[in-house]
């Protein structure tokens, strides 16, 4: 049980996803159209915890959130920062940027699609708290039995354990940190169950 996984939602709505989210220090560090687990985890493992959604009224979500609570509203983005008690000219300096290539439909940093690329322009703006004490996240550890491919379990010599065979989430299978999209548990416990299956009945016979 090595690995963590962490689910950090900044989406739906989806008008959210023309936000963004940054560190401590009023940075972007990642796109935030990322599958929730891997925002939590570059929040989580990545930024120490600590992260902020921007937004202003148009990628606001509508009726606010218990879940990631308010830190600060303003009408501009100078006034938000220092409320929000970002280094002086940090946040206005990432949002100017994300701005100027948002309205061309350009994320040079971190790609973005262009559906989602709005500047954030349109008081009043806010800050939301992402960070991994304040927010609510969905976690669980990933890990297990070490399998072959047939299923078997093998000791920590990497030695077939006669007739034990695993799959699923009693095992250290494919569902691994960062977990980068939903489906990758079922595909790994069902292919994988199957396998198990085939190969312990075999033995059997
Ligand atoms: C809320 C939620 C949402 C999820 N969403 C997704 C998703 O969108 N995509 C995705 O890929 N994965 C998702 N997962 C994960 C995925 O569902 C699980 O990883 C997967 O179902 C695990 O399958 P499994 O067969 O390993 O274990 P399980 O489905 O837990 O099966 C274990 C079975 O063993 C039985 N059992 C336990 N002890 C005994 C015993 N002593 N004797 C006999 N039977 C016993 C249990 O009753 C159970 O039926 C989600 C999980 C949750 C909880």
């Amino acid at each position: 049980m090595d690995q963590g996984f962490a689910i950090c939602p900044v989406y739906p709505p989806e008008n959210t996803i023309a936000g963004i989210a940054v560190n401590r220090n009023g940075q972007r560090f990642t796109t935030e159209e990322a599958y929730h687990a891997v925002m939590g985890n570059d929040v989580t493992f990545k930024q120490n915890g600590v992260a902020f959604f921007i937004c202003d009224r148009e990628s606001d979500r509508p009726l606010g959130s218990d879940n990631q609570p308010l830190v600060a509203e303003a009408n501009t983005m100078a006034e938000l920062e220092e409320k929000a008690g970002f280094p002086l000219g940090s946040l206005q300096m990432s949002v100017a940027y994300y701005n100027e290539h948002a309205a061309k439909g350009k994320d040079p940093m971190f790609h973005k699609s262009k559906k989602y690329l709005s500047p954030i322009d349109k008081p009043p703006f806010k800050v939301y708290d992402l960070s991994v004490d304040k927010a609510m996240y969905s976690s669980h550890t990933f890990g297990g039995l070490h399998t072959r491919l047939t299923g078997q379990v093998v000791d920590v010599w990497d030695e077939k354990i006669p007739g034990l065979y695993a799959a699923g989430r009693t095992t250290s299978g494919l569902p691994t940190s960062p977990y980068i999209a939903s489906g990758i548990s079922v595909g790994d416990c069902t292919f994988f169950g199957r396998q198990a299956g085939k190969y312990a009945a075999a033995e059997k016979a």
